[in-house]
């Protein structure tokens, strides 16, 4: 069918500004097991609404490579990523003590499902490809909605995430780009990117989060960052039931201030749509244009820009979510009501793309709580000494040999030149031979750990059961992977 015919989607050239998209249709078929809240099906929904709504001929699509071992070792331990190569769940356990070790399995909310290792190298190949297609300079803005994963850690999934594509995508551009900057507008705090880079003034991560017995716990407004990493870790807590408006009144004015004394290279966003009024594990009340105003503002500073997925548990939602996004960052502006596709029946009924706010949903935002948070950032942003720099240094080749000659140029160093004036700089700590680990400090993270209250660490998901039956819409996958295959 021709939404999973990735083979006819290359887009032409719109100009010089081209928008690179990747997917692989496969991933769409992995099951986290019955009533998980993480559905890879809100992929191929997603995916369906672009091919409705026209907007895979104005992109240029590709299908993501499967991240190597070698590769997801950028910042995974050894141990880790053999382990996840390894895992299935008929062997979980026998291996149970590393079960234990790397917190996966059943008695996790990270199981230990069929196919994990190739749906790690799938969602992290994307992320990675696309921080490829930046550097060499061949699209401005690239797309993976499979990606997103902010709460792995080195050695350890938490929260539905196995591997942290980001960490490994933000890796990739600080081989081109002297600082990145790195937003996260999912409902959770982006810990997992956080903690990668929590010593490094290379990468400076800002996350906005609802914050208090909210899972991960972590991402309090005096969580900063740590030795040169001071001042560079930004926590934004909410309350829920933000609206947007709200929400903007705060994101925008830390925004701007981060890209005037910051001035990053490029950018990362994580784009959880676990965020949006109405998910089944979030509790904020933005709509799908507020969500989109904070990917458009992000973007309107006109840097190399990766957009990754994230959260969302409202499958249908996340779907209207990320193709509406994907039409906004194109400039296209999206008919409400939804195109004709063969999943549609997943968005009766209403067949419309953007959803209302939650009229009862109160906001406990008040205007004073929000202010204080503000201030504080911006304080914290204000004693900053500016745009910190680094001594020149080769540039390591680009993290897939061969692969940059896919993307029209050779290495990321020859894409430096003419991609990004700041190219000269690089740290030695991002060498493709370098354990990105390294850039994380055990004792910063336990004096970020530290900050957290341990009392108000929670469950990402309770185990609870879906009310509607999860055996239904799975067998709604298979039925609609079976269609597509035909
Ligand atoms: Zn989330």
């Amino acid at each position: 069918m021709a939404e999973t015919d990735l083979g006819q989607m290359s887009g032409p050239l719109t100009g010089n500004k081209r928008t690179a998209y990747f997917f692989q249709p496969e991933i769409c078929n992995y099951y986290f097991g019955a009533g998980h809240p993480m559905k890879p099906i809100r992929l191929k929904l997603t995916h369906s609404l672009l091919v409705g709504y026209g907007l895979l001929p104005t992109l240029d699509v590709y299908r993501s490579h499967l991240a190597s071992h070698e590769e997801l070792a950028a910042f995974h331990t050894d141990d880790y990523t053999s382990f996840l190569n390894r895992i299935n769940p008929t062997n979980a356990e026998e291996l149970a003590e590393q079960c234990s070790t790397f917190q996966v399995g059943n008695f996790t909310d990270c199981p230990a499902f069929e196919g994990v290792w190739g749906y790690c190298q799938m969602l992290a190949g994307g992320s990675i490809d696309g921080a490829v297609r930046l550097n060499a300079g061949d699209a401005d803005v690239a797309i993976n909605w499979s990606g997103g994963m902010h709460h792995a850690k080195k050695n350890e999934a938490s929260g539905f995430c196995y591997v942290n594509d980001i960490v490994l995508g933000i890796l990739e551009l600080l081989k081109v780009h002297q600082r990145v900057l790195y937003i996260d507008i999912d409902i959770h705090h982006g810990d997992g990117v956080e903690e990668a880079f929590y010593t490094t003034d290379r990468v400076m991560t800002c996350s906005f989060h609802k914050y208090g017995n909210f899972f991960p716990g972590t991402g309090d407004v005096k969580e900063q960052g740590h030795g040169p990493g001071k001042g560079y870790s930004v926590n934004f807590p909410l309350q829920e039931g933000i609206t947007d408006e709200a929400y903007h009144s705060v994101y925008k004015p830390v925004i701007a201030r981060i890209m005037e004394t910051y001035r990053p290279g490029a950018v990362v966003m994580c784009c959880g749509a676990d965020s949006l009024a109405g998910d089944r594990l979030g509790c904020f009340n933005l709509t799908l244009d507020g969500h989109a105003e904070c990917i458009k503002y992000a973007k309107s500073f006109g840097l190399p820009t990766l957009v990754l997925g994230g959260g969302g548990y409202t499958p249908r939602n996340v779907a209207r979510c990320w193709a509406h996004e994907t039409g906004v960052l194109l400039g296209q502006t999206m008919d409400d009501l939804l195109p004709e596709s063969p999943l549609r029946e997943y968005f009766r009924p209403s067949y419309k793309l953007r959803l209302g706010v939650l009229d009862d949903l109160d906001n406990q935002n008040s205007h004073d709580y929000l202010h204080k948070n503000l201030e504080e950032v911006m304080e914290q942003l204000r004693q900053l000494p500016g745009a910190p720099s680094v001594p020149f240094q080769n540039v390591p080749p680009a993290l897939l040999p061969g692969r940059a000659s896919a993307g029209g140029t050779g290495a990321a160093g020859s894409a430096a030149e003419t991609v990004d004036p700041d190219t000269r700089d690089l740290a030695a700590e991002v060498d493709a031979k370098a354990h990105a680990g390294e850039h994380y400090d055990v004792s910063a993270a336990a004096a970020a750990t530290a900050l957290a209250d341990s009392g108000s660490v929670v469950k990402l998901w309770d185990g609870s059961q879906e009310a509607g039956g999860e055996d239904v819409e799975q067998l709604q996958v298979q039925a609609a992977s079976g269609a597509g295959d035909a």
